[in-house]
């Protein structure tokens, strides 16, 4: 079941989300038209990770016991927006769903177009009926740069996705970030538009760890580059007590500390906004850890000759993960801490001899009595390979979207719903 170890620190009635959500408002008798993210990998029509569809039940289950009809959208991969691709086709989707609730799903042939209204039309509450993909349109994701005949498109594939349902609830989190038809447009023609249980809880646990954090709070950023998440990293510092860095971008924070990286990944031209991070770091009496030695490798490949040092790389060698002794000091940190930030891996997880710093640091999370938020994208992969999934507080089911709200940013189809 998604979600995690229930934490007895948080009292999620403590928290004030001021949006509403499904809980806020009368839903008897109504039909409900749910924005999900159901983008999940489809193989030869096989679902092969369910954990977004999983995450959806409640908001669905709830709706459902409140005597709805239900009608349900989500986008899947990224098709041409020509029309209906077999490959991208929400079926497989709307069969696994029904298996988990017990009951039929009933697919639809496109989401849009006056045969879909009739069939919306004649639902009794109760039924539940699956969309195929909204970006089977183009306009769906239609931007100010593709011109005015795209937006009027949009605008009305938005009108005509909001004439389905009597309230529009947004259980979308992993899409909040993008402003589509189906995720925040739709609101401009519909009065009643609130959030699902999950878009509540992720509001809540990532707006919790950001604003009103147990402290020490510890955030651990990896990944490879520090250009995708820059800005996450200046809102951070302001926010942590400490900042765990590792994975590739931390070459580019070794580099600027004089050290040699040999042929790590780097961004020279960052250099000087990694040694801005820790002097602001400094003024702001916040403790940055940088790796304090690392697995180098003499090839990007899982056969390579590799060796743990610290201080200067060899010419010809790169870093692929941290040391033993970085491990250590690491862990130490994450042991002291009461809210615990995740967002990418200590090094190249993929390949198995490069994967230790990143499930050591897994598994010190996991081991934490702290609460424990893993914001999205590769670090929620490296939590499932190491099968920790149930031992964290709250694993965002949103990459972009959490990591988008964790830099401070507003998302469209958060602020696109009714305040409470
Ligand atoms: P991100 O999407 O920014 O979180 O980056 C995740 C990716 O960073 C993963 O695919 C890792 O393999 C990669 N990565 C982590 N450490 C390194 C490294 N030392 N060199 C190259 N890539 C890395």
């Amino acid at each position: 079941m998604f979600g995690g170890r229930i934490n007895p620190k948080i009292n999620l009635k403590d928290h004030v989300v001021n949006k509403q959500s499904i809980k806020d408002i009368n839903l008897a008798d109504k039909r409900i038209i749910m924005r999900v993210d159901f983008n999940v990998p489809v193989e030869n029509g096989e679902i092969m990770d369910d954990t977004r569809i999983l995450a959806a039940i409640p908001s669905i289950e709830y709706s459902l016991k409140h005597d709805t009809s239900l009608v349900l959208m989500s986008h899947l991969g990224r098709p041409g927006g020509n029309g209906f691709e077999e490959k991208y086709s929400l079926k497989p989707v709307a069969e696994h769903l029904g298996s988990l609730l017990n009951k039929p799903v009933k697919m639809a042939p496109d989401c849009i177009g006056s045969d879909i209204q009739l069939l919306v039309d004649s639902m009794n509450p109760g039924e539940v009926v699956m969309l195929e993909n909204t970006r089977f349109h183009a306009e769906e994701t239609a931007k100010i740069s593709d011109g005015k005949d795209q937006i009027l498109k949009q605008e009305n594939m938005a009108r005509q996705l909001a004439n389905l349902g009597d309230i529009f609830v947004n259980d979308a989190f992993g899409t909040a970030h993008r402003a589509h038809a189906s995720t925040s447009i739709i609101t401009k023609y519909i009065d009643a538009a609130v959030a699902g249980l999950l878009m509540e809880k992720e509001l809540i646990f990532l707006g919790n760890a950001i604003e009103a954090p147990d402290r020490p709070f510890t955030a651990i950023i990896g990944g490879a580059k520090i250009s995708g998440k820059l800005d996450l990293l200046k809102s951070l510092i302001q926010k942590v007590d400490s900042l765990i860095i590792g994975g590739g971008m931390s070459y580019t924070f070794k580099k600027a500390k004089g050290f040699k990286i040999g042929k790590s990944i780097v961004e020279n031209d960052l250099i000087d906004i990694a040694l801005e991070t820790l002097d602001t770091a400094e003024k702001l009496g916040k403790t940055i850890l940088l790796p304090i030695d690392n697995v180098i490798a003499d090839d990007f490949d899982e056969n390579a000759n590799i060796q743990t040092l610290s201080g200067d790389f060899p010419d010809g060698w790169e870093g692929v993960d941290i040391g033993k002794d970085s491990i250590a000091l690491f862990c130490e940190e994450i042991r002291k801490a009461k809210t615990i930030l995740w967002n990418g891996p200590m090094g190249c997880f993929e390949m198995k001899p490069f994967s230790h710093g990143t499930t050591a640091v897994c598994n010190a999370v996991a081991a934490s009595d702290a609460v424990s938020i893993i914001g999205g994208g590769d670090s929620v992969s490296a939590v499932k390979q190491a099968g920790l999934f149930e031992n964290m507080t709250h694993v965002s089911t949103g990459g972009g979207a959490s990591l988008e709200f964790l830099e401070g940013k507003e998302l469209p189809g958060v602020a696109a719903l009714n305040d409470k």
